[in-house]
């Protein structure tokens, strides 16, 4: 799995960490474990969000295929 990166929310400043979609691995799950990645499960409905903050749970972004 790629670093993690953080960003920050932009409603409450607090930390927001990537979404996972899709089929994760035992390594996403433990990162998920840590809150370092949220899992987004495996089916991605219309404007799947991209981040989601740790701290308010404000969903932002727009998942970008890669
Ligand atoms: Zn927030």
């Amino acid at each position: 799995m790629t670093v993690t990166k953080h960003r920050t929310c932009a409603n409450c400043g607090g930390r927001a960490v990537p979404i996972v979609y899709g089929m994760v691995g035992v390594d996403a799950f433990e990162a998920a474990e840590r809150g370092e990645v949220e899992l987004g499960g495996c089916v991605i409905e219309g404007e799947a969000p991209a981040w989601k903050c740790t701290s308010c749970e404000a969903e932002f972004g727009r998942l970008q295929p890669d």
